[in-house]
Protein backbone atom coordinates (compact mmCIF):
# COMPACT_ATOMS: atom_id res chain seq x y z
CA UNK A 1 0.00 0.00 0.00
CA UNK A 2 1.25 3.84 -1.22
CA UNK A 3 2.35 5.61 2.05
CA UNK A 4 0.25 8.22 1.25
CA UNK A 5 -2.92 6.16 1.32
CA UNK A 6 -1.54 3.93 4.93
CA UNK A 7 -1.18 7.55 6.83
CA UNK A 8 -5.02 8.79 5.57
CA UNK A 9 -5.93 5.20 6.99
CA UNK A 10 -4.15 5.30 10.00
CA UNK A 11 -6.42 8.36 10.80
CA UNK A 12 -10.03 7.65 9.02
CA UNK A 13 -13.05 6.90 10.88
CA UNK A 14 -13.58 2.60 10.90
CA UNK A 15 -16.23 2.17 7.99
CA UNK A 16 -12.97 3.85 5.57
CA UNK A 17 -10.90 1.32 7.14
CA UNK A 18 -12.80 -1.57 6.88
CA UNK A 19 -13.11 -0.38 3.34
CA UNK A 20 -9.72 -0.69 2.62
CA UNK A 21 -7.42 -2.44 5.27
CA UNK A 22 -5.57 -5.75 4.32
CA UNK A 23 -5.15 -5.12 0.45
CA UNK A 24 -3.67 -2.66 -2.24
CA UNK A 25 -5.24 -2.98 -5.08
CA UNK A 26 -2.89 -1.90 -7.38
CA UNK A 27 -0.56 -4.83 -5.67
CA UNK A 28 -2.24 -7.06 -8.21
CA UNK A 29 -3.54 -5.70 -11.21
CA UNK A 30 -5.75 -3.33 -9.80
CA UNK A 31 -8.67 -5.42 -8.30
CA UNK A 32 -10.48 -4.54 -5.55
CA UNK A 33 -10.23 -7.56 -3.93
CA UNK A 34 -7.45 -9.48 -2.87
CA UNK A 35 -6.63 -13.27 -5.46
CA UNK A 36 -7.64 -15.93 -3.89
CA UNK A 37 -4.27 -18.43 -3.73
CA UNK A 38 -4.45 -21.97 -3.95
CA UNK A 39 -1.58 -23.48 -3.01
CA UNK A 40 0.75 -26.28 -0.62
CA UNK A 41 3.77 -25.91 -3.48
CA UNK A 42 5.62 -22.97 -4.00
CA UNK A 43 8.04 -22.65 -6.72
CA UNK A 44 11.67 -21.21 -5.82
CA UNK A 45 13.96 -19.77 -9.04
CA UNK A 46 17.11 -21.87 -7.72
CA UNK A 47 18.64 -23.78 -5.06
CA UNK A 48 20.28 -21.11 -3.80
CA UNK A 49 17.25 -19.59 -2.90
CA UNK A 50 15.56 -22.60 -0.91
CA UNK A 51 18.75 -22.84 1.12
CA UNK A 52 18.62 -18.97 1.88
CA UNK A 53 17.77 -18.58 5.72
CA UNK A 54 14.19 -17.82 6.10
CA UNK A 55 14.45 -13.60 6.64
CA UNK A 56 16.66 -13.46 3.51
CA UNK A 57 14.26 -15.96 1.56
CA UNK A 58 11.24 -15.39 -0.84
CA UNK A 59 8.19 -14.10 1.02
CA UNK A 60 6.04 -17.68 0.16
CA UNK A 61 7.71 -20.33 0.99
CA UNK A 62 5.26 -23.33 1.67
CA UNK A 63 1.34 -23.47 1.70
CA UNK A 64 0.83 -23.36 5.21
CA UNK A 65 3.18 -20.36 6.07
CA UNK A 66 0.95 -17.89 4.50
CA UNK A 67 -0.19 -16.90 0.96
CA UNK A 68 -1.22 -13.14 -0.04
CA UNK A 69 -4.69 -14.01 0.78
CA UNK A 70 -4.31 -14.78 4.25
CA UNK A 71 -1.69 -12.52 4.32
CA UNK A 72 -4.28 -9.48 3.41
CA UNK A 73 -6.62 -11.19 6.38
CA UNK A 74 -4.01 -10.84 9.21
CA UNK A 75 -2.86 -7.35 8.11
CA UNK A 76 -6.40 -5.93 8.10
CA UNK A 77 -6.59 -7.97 11.49
CA UNK A 78 -3.00 -6.14 12.94
CA UNK A 79 -4.67 -2.66 11.74
CA UNK A 80 -7.67 -3.37 13.76
CA UNK A 81 -5.86 -4.57 17.02
CA UNK A 82 -2.76 -2.67 17.03
CA UNK A 83 -1.59 -6.01 17.31
CA UNK A 84 2.11 -6.82 16.25
CA UNK A 85 1.03 -10.20 14.21
CA UNK A 86 -1.82 -12.59 13.79
CA UNK A 87 -2.59 -15.92 12.77
CA UNK A 88 -5.74 -17.29 11.61
CA UNK A 89 -7.17 -20.79 13.04
CA UNK A 90 -9.91 -23.30 11.73
CA UNK A 91 -11.97 -22.45 14.84
CA UNK A 92 -12.42 -19.76 17.47
CA UNK A 93 -12.18 -22.71 19.84
CA UNK A 94 -8.59 -23.06 18.05
CA UNK A 95 -8.36 -18.95 18.59
CA UNK A 96 -8.73 -19.75 22.14
CA UNK A 97 -6.62 -23.45 23.19
CA UNK A 98 -3.67 -22.26 20.46
CA UNK A 99 -2.17 -19.26 22.97
CA UNK A 100 -2.54 -22.34 26.20
CA UNK A 101 -0.48 -24.42 23.85
CA UNK A 102 1.91 -21.42 23.24
CA UNK A 103 2.70 -19.48 26.57
CA UNK A 104 1.98 -22.83 29.06
CA UNK A 105 4.19 -25.80 30.26
CA UNK A 106 3.39 -28.73 32.49
CA UNK A 107 3.74 -27.28 36.45
CA UNK A 108 2.01 -23.99 35.57
CA UNK A 109 -1.19 -22.51 36.50
CA UNK A 110 -3.55 -20.45 34.99
CA UNK A 111 -6.40 -18.68 35.93
CA UNK A 112 -9.63 -18.30 34.22
CA UNK A 113 -12.53 -16.03 34.05
CA UNK A 114 -15.62 -18.01 35.63
CA UNK A 115 -17.92 -16.66 33.09
CA UNK A 116 -15.75 -18.14 30.32
CA UNK A 117 -17.28 -20.09 26.62
CA UNK A 118 -17.89 -23.39 28.06
CA UNK A 119 -15.61 -25.31 25.62
CA UNK A 120 -12.36 -23.54 26.99
CA UNK A 121 -13.28 -25.14 30.26
CA UNK A 122 -13.61 -28.36 28.99
CA UNK A 123 -10.32 -28.18 26.63
CA UNK A 124 -8.82 -26.67 30.24
CA UNK A 125 -10.23 -29.66 32.24
CA UNK A 126 -9.47 -32.49 30.03
CA UNK A 127 -5.94 -31.66 27.37
CA UNK A 128 -4.22 -29.22 29.71
CA UNK A 129 -4.65 -31.36 32.57
CA UNK A 130 -3.36 -34.01 31.27
CA UNK A 131 -0.65 -31.82 30.02
CA UNK A 132 0.34 -30.81 33.70
CA UNK A 133 -1.21 -27.64 33.84
CA UNK A 134 -3.28 -26.96 36.83
CA UNK A 135 -6.31 -24.08 36.22
CA UNK A 136 -8.13 -22.48 38.81
CA UNK A 137 -11.30 -20.33 38.08
CA UNK A 138 -12.04 -16.41 39.43
CA UNK A 139 -14.86 -14.10 39.64
CA UNK A 140 -15.50 -11.68 37.20
CA UNK A 141 -15.83 -9.01 39.28
CA UNK A 142 -12.35 -9.68 40.88
CA UNK A 143 -10.35 -6.92 39.56
CA UNK A 144 -7.15 -6.21 41.51
CA UNK A 145 -7.97 -8.70 44.09
CA UNK A 146 -7.01 -11.34 41.18
CA UNK A 147 -3.73 -10.74 43.37
CA UNK A 148 -4.25 -13.08 45.92
CA UNK A 149 -5.17 -15.88 43.66
CA UNK A 150 -1.39 -15.66 41.83
CA UNK A 151 0.58 -18.21 42.71
CA UNK A 152 4.72 -18.76 42.29
CA UNK A 153 4.04 -20.84 39.15
CA UNK A 154 1.00 -18.54 37.56
CA UNK A 155 1.91 -17.76 34.04
CA UNK A 156 -1.32 -17.09 32.42
CA UNK A 157 -4.51 -15.19 33.20
CA UNK A 158 -7.34 -15.98 30.46
CA UNK A 159 -10.41 -13.11 30.39
CA UNK A 160 -13.82 -12.55 28.34
CA UNK A 161 -15.42 -9.62 28.06
CA UNK A 162 -18.55 -9.98 28.76
CA UNK A 163 -18.40 -13.45 29.83
CA UNK A 164 -20.52 -15.58 27.46
CA UNK A 165 -24.06 -16.03 28.12
CA UNK A 166 -23.82 -14.22 31.49
CA UNK A 167 -22.03 -11.03 30.27
CA UNK A 168 -20.65 -10.14 33.25
CA UNK A 169 -18.16 -7.54 32.12
CA UNK A 170 -13.97 -7.72 33.92
CA UNK A 171 -12.06 -4.88 35.11
CA UNK A 172 -9.46 -5.18 32.04
CA UNK A 173 -6.77 -2.75 32.90
CA UNK A 174 -6.87 -3.52 36.62
CA UNK A 175 -6.60 -7.36 36.40
CA UNK A 176 -3.37 -6.79 33.45
CA UNK A 177 -1.31 -4.09 36.11
CA UNK A 178 -1.41 -7.33 38.37
CA UNK A 179 -0.77 -9.50 35.79
CA UNK A 180 2.44 -7.59 34.41
CA UNK A 181 3.70 -7.06 37.99
CA UNK A 182 3.88 -11.01 38.17
CA UNK A 183 5.12 -11.74 34.77
CA UNK A 184 1.44 -13.18 34.01
CA UNK A 185 0.32 -13.55 30.40
CA UNK A 186 -3.20 -12.43 29.78
CA UNK A 187 -5.06 -13.30 26.83
CA UNK A 188 -8.74 -12.40 26.01
CA UNK A 189 -11.29 -13.46 24.12
CA UNK A 190 -12.57 -10.69 22.25
CA UNK A 191 -14.80 -11.63 20.07
CA UNK A 192 -18.70 -10.58 21.62
CA UNK A 193 -17.00 -6.62 21.34
CA UNK A 194 -14.95 -7.15 18.13
CA UNK A 195 -11.82 -4.65 17.92
CA UNK A 196 -14.52 -1.96 16.55
CA UNK A 197 -15.88 -2.03 20.22
CA UNK A 198 -13.26 -2.82 22.49
CA UNK A 199 -9.50 -2.69 21.57
CA UNK A 200 -8.01 -4.98 24.31
CA UNK A 201 -3.92 -4.28 23.63
CA UNK A 202 -4.87 -0.60 24.24
CA UNK A 203 -5.45 -1.56 27.55
CA UNK A 204 -2.53 -3.58 28.29
CA UNK A 205 -3.65 -7.34 26.89
CA UNK A 206 -0.75 -9.19 25.21
CA UNK A 207 -2.95 -11.41 23.30
CA UNK A 208 -6.67 -11.01 21.74
CA UNK A 209 -8.72 -13.87 20.37
CA UNK A 210 -11.56 -14.28 17.94
CA UNK A 211 -14.06 -16.60 16.95
CA UNK A 212 -13.95 -15.13 13.71
CA UNK A 213 -17.06 -17.23 12.86
CA UNK A 214 -19.16 -14.58 14.44
CA UNK A 215 -19.16 -10.72 13.66
CA UNK A 216 -16.41 -10.83 10.95
CA UNK A 217 -18.14 -13.13 8.99
CA UNK A 218 -21.65 -12.15 9.72
CA UNK A 219 -23.44 -15.01 7.27
CA UNK A 220 -23.50 -18.23 9.64
CA UNK A 221 -21.17 -19.72 6.84
CA UNK A 222 -17.80 -19.79 8.01
CA UNK A 223 -15.54 -21.45 10.57
CA UNK A 224 -12.35 -19.23 11.43
CA UNK A 225 -10.47 -17.98 14.70
CA UNK A 226 -7.52 -15.00 14.66
CA UNK A 227 -5.01 -14.41 17.71
CA UNK A 228 -3.42 -11.18 17.63
CA UNK A 229 -0.06 -10.86 19.88
CA UNK A 230 1.90 -7.61 20.82
CA UNK A 231 5.28 -7.86 20.60
CA UNK A 232 6.64 -9.35 23.22
CA UNK A 233 4.66 -12.51 22.96
CA UNK A 234 4.12 -12.50 19.02
CA UNK A 235 7.33 -15.50 18.31
CA UNK A 236 6.10 -17.71 20.91
CA UNK A 237 2.64 -17.49 19.17
CA UNK A 238 3.97 -17.74 15.78
CA UNK A 239 6.10 -20.16 16.70
CA UNK A 240 3.17 -22.57 18.23
CA UNK A 241 1.20 -21.98 15.46
CA UNK A 242 3.90 -23.20 12.68
CA UNK A 243 4.97 -26.10 15.33
CA UNK A 244 1.53 -27.30 15.16
CA UNK A 245 1.03 -27.14 11.49
CA UNK A 246 -2.30 -24.82 11.46
CA UNK A 247 -3.18 -23.37 8.66
CA UNK A 248 -6.68 -22.14 6.98
CA UNK A 249 -8.03 -22.50 3.42
CA UNK A 250 -7.97 -19.27 0.86
CA UNK A 251 -11.54 -18.98 0.13
CA UNK A 252 -12.37 -18.93 4.14
CA UNK A 253 -10.15 -16.22 4.54
CA UNK A 254 -11.43 -14.13 1.62
CA UNK A 255 -14.91 -14.58 2.70
CA UNK A 256 -13.83 -13.39 6.55
CA UNK A 257 -11.88 -10.50 5.19
CA UNK A 258 -15.42 -9.72 2.62
CA UNK A 259 -17.30 -9.77 5.64
CA UNK A 260 -14.90 -7.16 7.69
CA UNK A 261 -15.71 -4.61 4.53
CA UNK A 262 -19.26 -4.41 6.18
CA UNK A 263 -19.13 -5.29 9.79
CA UNK A 264 -19.13 -1.71 11.25
CA UNK A 265 -22.76 -1.03 9.73
CA UNK A 266 -23.80 -4.47 10.87
CA UNK A 267 -22.68 -3.94 14.35
CA UNK A 268 -24.14 -0.94 14.09
CA UNK A 269 -27.43 -2.14 13.58
CA UNK A 270 -27.23 -4.99 15.68
CA UNK A 271 -26.27 -2.39 18.61
CA UNK A 272 -29.41 -0.44 18.00
CA UNK A 273 -31.50 -3.29 17.29
CA UNK A 274 -30.18 -5.53 20.68
CA UNK A 275 -30.50 -2.00 22.84
CA UNK A 276 -33.83 -1.42 21.66
CA UNK A 277 -35.10 -5.25 22.68
CA UNK A 278 -33.10 -5.34 25.67
CA UNK A 279 -35.14 -2.00 26.64
CA UNK A 280 -38.26 -3.53 25.71
CA UNK A 281 -37.65 -7.10 27.78
CA UNK A 282 -36.42 -4.61 30.92
CA UNK A 283 -39.86 -3.45 31.04
CA UNK A 284 -41.48 -6.56 31.53
CA UNK A 285 -43.17 -8.18 34.34
CA UNK A 286 -42.77 -11.55 33.49
CA UNK A 287 -38.73 -10.73 32.65
CA UNK A 288 -36.70 -10.64 35.76
CA UNK A 289 -33.64 -9.19 34.43
CA UNK A 290 -31.89 -8.34 31.40
CA UNK A 291 -28.18 -9.74 31.03
CA UNK A 292 -26.98 -6.28 28.80
CA UNK A 293 -23.55 -4.57 29.35
CA UNK A 294 -25.12 -1.09 27.71
CA UNK A 295 -28.02 -0.92 30.14
CA UNK A 296 -27.55 1.32 33.11
CA UNK A 297 -29.48 -1.48 35.36
CA UNK A 298 -26.63 -3.96 34.66
CA UNK A 299 -23.83 -4.34 37.41
CA UNK A 300 -21.02 -4.48 34.53
CA UNK A 301 -22.28 -1.42 33.42
CA UNK A 302 -19.73 1.10 34.10
CA UNK A 303 -17.30 -1.12 33.35
CA UNK A 304 -18.45 -1.13 30.23
CA UNK A 305 -18.81 2.52 29.79
CA UNK A 306 -15.53 2.93 30.96
CA UNK A 307 -13.68 0.88 28.61
CA UNK A 308 -15.88 -0.07 25.33
CA UNK A 309 -17.12 2.07 22.44
CA UNK A 310 -19.84 -0.04 21.77
CA UNK A 311 -22.52 -3.19 22.49
CA UNK A 312 -23.03 -6.07 19.86
CA UNK A 313 -26.06 -7.75 19.12
CA UNK A 314 -26.14 -10.77 21.68
CA UNK A 315 -27.70 -10.43 25.64
CA UNK A 316 -29.40 -12.59 27.23
CA UNK A 317 -32.66 -11.90 30.23
CA UNK A 318 -33.88 -14.06 33.03
CA UNK A 319 -37.68 -15.12 32.70
CA UNK A 320 -39.65 -14.53 35.48
CA UNK A 321 -40.90 -18.04 36.89
CA UNK A 322 -41.83 -18.68 40.34
CA UNK A 323 -41.44 -22.02 40.62
CA UNK A 324 -38.14 -23.93 40.07
CA UNK A 325 -39.79 -27.00 38.82
CA UNK A 326 -41.08 -25.20 35.93
CA UNK A 327 -38.24 -23.81 34.56
CA UNK A 328 -37.32 -25.84 31.61
CA UNK A 329 -40.95 -25.98 30.66
CA UNK A 330 -41.16 -22.83 30.77
CA UNK A 331 -38.01 -22.01 28.61
CA UNK A 332 -39.00 -24.96 25.89
CA UNK A 333 -42.44 -23.21 25.62
CA UNK A 334 -40.81 -19.45 24.82
CA UNK A 335 -38.42 -21.09 22.53
CA UNK A 336 -40.94 -23.07 20.59
CA UNK A 337 -43.13 -20.60 20.12
CA UNK A 338 -40.73 -18.58 18.15
CA UNK A 339 -41.24 -18.27 14.21
CA UNK A 340 -38.34 -15.60 13.14
CA UNK A 341 -35.93 -16.57 15.98
CA UNK A 342 -33.61 -19.81 14.66
CA UNK A 343 -32.85 -21.70 17.74
CA UNK A 344 -28.61 -22.18 17.04
CA UNK A 345 -25.86 -21.82 19.00
CA UNK A 346 -23.21 -20.20 16.94
CA UNK A 347 -24.04 -16.43 16.47
CA UNK A 348 -23.36 -13.22 14.49
CA UNK A 349 -25.00 -13.66 11.50
CA UNK A 350 -27.57 -11.51 10.10
CA UNK A 351 -30.22 -13.81 11.82
CA UNK A 352 -32.26 -13.34 14.94
CA UNK A 353 -31.28 -16.42 17.62
CA UNK A 354 -32.40 -17.76 20.66
CA UNK A 355 -31.20 -20.45 22.67
CA UNK A 356 -31.78 -21.35 26.55
CA UNK A 357 -28.68 -20.79 28.70
CA UNK A 358 -27.30 -23.88 30.67
CA UNK A 359 -25.22 -22.87 33.10
CA UNK A 360 -23.86 -26.22 35.01
CA UNK A 361 -19.65 -25.55 34.71
CA UNK A 362 -20.04 -22.48 36.61
CA UNK A 363 -18.59 -22.30 40.40
CA UNK A 364 -19.11 -18.81 40.87
CA UNK A 365 -21.71 -17.16 38.02
CA UNK A 366 -24.38 -19.74 38.66
CA UNK A 367 -28.06 -19.91 37.63
CA UNK A 368 -30.12 -17.23 38.73
CA UNK A 369 -32.78 -18.11 41.25
CA UNK A 370 -35.58 -15.94 39.49
CA UNK A 371 -36.19 -18.00 36.53
CA UNK A 372 -34.21 -19.56 33.70
CA UNK A 373 -31.75 -17.89 31.23
CA UNK A 374 -32.54 -17.29 27.18
CA UNK A 375 -29.64 -15.63 25.28
CA UNK A 376 -30.89 -13.81 21.98
CA UNK A 377 -28.98 -12.91 19.29
CA UNK A 378 -30.83 -9.63 17.92
CA UNK A 379 -30.39 -10.01 13.64
CA UNK A 380 -30.42 -7.63 10.97
CA UNK A 381 -34.49 -8.08 10.61
CA UNK A 382 -36.80 -5.11 11.23
CA UNK A 383 -36.87 -4.51 15.03
CA UNK A 384 -41.02 -4.47 14.94
CA UNK A 385 -40.65 -8.13 13.47
CA UNK A 386 -38.23 -9.03 16.03
CA UNK A 387 -40.53 -7.77 19.24
CA UNK A 388 -43.68 -9.30 17.51
CA UNK A 389 -41.68 -12.30 17.39
CA UNK A 390 -40.74 -12.50 21.38
CA UNK A 391 -44.38 -11.55 22.09
CA UNK A 392 -45.66 -14.96 20.67
CA UNK A 393 -42.82 -16.10 23.07
CA UNK A 394 -43.98 -14.23 25.71
CA UNK A 395 -47.63 -15.82 25.18
CA UNK A 396 -46.64 -19.45 25.03
CA UNK A 397 -45.04 -19.32 28.45
CA UNK A 398 -47.99 -17.14 30.04
CA UNK A 399 -50.29 -20.50 28.10
CA UNK A 400 -47.66 -22.73 29.84
CA UNK A 401 -48.10 -25.05 32.49
CA UNK A 402 -49.70 -23.97 35.95
C1 LIG B 1 -18.42 -18.97 19.35
C2 LIG B 1 -17.35 -18.61 20.30
C3 LIG B 1 -16.11 -19.22 20.25
C4 LIG B 1 -15.81 -20.38 19.32
O1 LIG B 1 -15.91 -20.08 17.97
P1 LIG B 1 -16.05 -21.29 16.90
O2 LIG B 1 -15.56 -20.71 15.64
O3 LIG B 1 -17.48 -21.65 16.88
O4 LIG B 1 -15.17 -22.40 17.41
C5 LIG B 1 -15.15 -18.80 21.13
N1 LIG B 1 -15.40 -17.84 22.03
C6 LIG B 1 -16.58 -17.23 22.11
C7 LIG B 1 -16.79 -16.16 23.13
C8 LIG B 1 -17.60 -17.60 21.25
O5 LIG B 1 -18.80 -17.00 21.36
Amino acid sequence: MSAGKKDILDTAGINTRLGHLGHDPHAFHGFVNPPVVHASTVLFPSAEEMRAPPERQQKYTYGTHGTPTTDALCEAIDALEGSAGTVLVPSGLTAVTLPFLAYLSAGDHALIVDSVYFPTRRFCATMLKRLGVDVDYFDPGIGAEIETLIKPNTRLIHLEAPGSNTFEMQDVPAIVTVAHRHDCIVTIDNTWATPLYFRPLDFGVDVSIHAATKYPSGHSDVLMGTVSANAKHWPALTAAYTNLGLCVGPDDAYQILRGLRTMAIRLEHHQRSALHVAKWLEGRSDVASVLHPALPSFPGHALWKRDFKGASGVFSFVLNVDDATQFEEKAAAFLNALKLFGLGYSWGGYESLAVPVQLGDRRVCKQPKEGPVIRLQIGLEDVEDIIADLERGFAAVAAAGG
